[in-house]
């Protein structure tokens, strides 16, 4: 079979095992790839160390090979990587488009109070801007040792109007100089060319940040398609927060059904054959996979 240009990847946070969300995501971002002819890889996301649990990571790589999921390329570990990120963040900062900014979550709650008359909005806090104008330049070679969180500042045209009134000037780099998600992860697709990225809905509010990013860095856009959560009966999205328990088949026969259970959450009708393997019964996956009728799947 011929490969095409499709590259895709997992990329969990090792700071738990895999519950039965995280593998319906990988297993829809590794169908999603392999029905596409295309290749698919494994990102370890370890750059917030403190939520990062040691051996989480290789326990993880241990559960998604138990279900046929393998990296195609060796895997990727965010830690190893901010060279890279602090690259991005001096291109940014070189062409004007961010700022340090001193404030903590109770002045700017304290900012919008004053400004909206006591009233918070509902969406959130979006960040008003106060240290847009206030906090001097700051030369390139102080930037890594800067202490203070680094703020991005988003054009005030049209287009993206709706990401400074639904987002408002985003962090790219925390006060304790961990790169923001957003930034790190429009490196690495990049760097990994990545073209496709398959995830859950949680992120969706992710997209529209992650693709202004790789704009004013020239970086190829990436098609995002996000699936729907999988919930808990409280219907609350499962998460290491919500003690979702982590899936460990004690044998062939579970891991068969964990994957029936996630391809049906998925929408996929698996052929009711005389399945034994788990190679089998991926193959018949990836085979339904474009026939997929997910009941809420949301595509951007
Ligand atoms: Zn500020």
């Amino acid at each position: 079979m011929s490969k095409s240009n499709y590259r895709g990847r997992f990329a969990p946070t090792p700071s738990g095992l895999l519950h039965a969300g995280s593998l319906a995501t990988a297993l829809a971002s590794w169908l999603d790839a392999k029905a596409a002819r295309g290749i698919w890889l494994i990102r370890i996301e370890d750059i917030d160390l403190p939520r990062v649990v040691t051996g989480a990571d290789q326990a993880i790589l241990q559960q998604l090979a138990l279900f046929g999921m393998t990296s195609d390329e060796p895997v990727v570990f965010q830690s190893q990587r901010q060279n890279s990120y602090k690259e991005q963040l001096e291109k940014l900062h070189l062409q004007g488009l961010t700022y340090p900014c001193n404030c903590s979550r109770k002045e700017i709650t304290h900012h919008i109070q004053r400004q909206n008359g006591s009233n918070l909005p509902t969406q959130g806090l979006i960040y008003p801007g106060t240290c847009r104008t206030i906090t001097p330049w700051i030369d390139p070679s102080e930037l890594n040792h800067c202490r203070l969180a680094i703020r991005v500042r988003l054009p005030r045209d049209d287009q993206h109007q709706l990401l400074r009134q639904t987002v408002g000037d985003f962090v790219v780099r925390r006060a304790d100089q961990i790169i923001s998600y957003q930034l790190a992860v429009v490196t690495d697709d990049a760097q990994q060319g990545i073209t496709h990225v398959v995830r859950g809905a949680d992120l969706l509010d992710n997209v529209a940040r992650q693709v202004w990013l790789q704009q004013v860095l020239h970086l190829p856009v990436v098609n995002y398609l996000h699936i729907p959560l999988v919930l808990s009966p409280q219907s609350e999205k499962l998460s290491k927060q919500t003690m979702a328990p982590a899936i460990w088949p004690p044998n062939p026969l579970a891991t068969l059904q964990f994957l029936y259970s996630a391809a049906s959450h998925l929408g996929i009708q698996i052929p009711n054959r005389n399945i034994q393997t788990v190679p089998e019964w991926l193959q018949s996956a990836i085979l339904a996979w474009p026939d997929r009728q997910p009941p809420c799947a949301i595509t951007f």
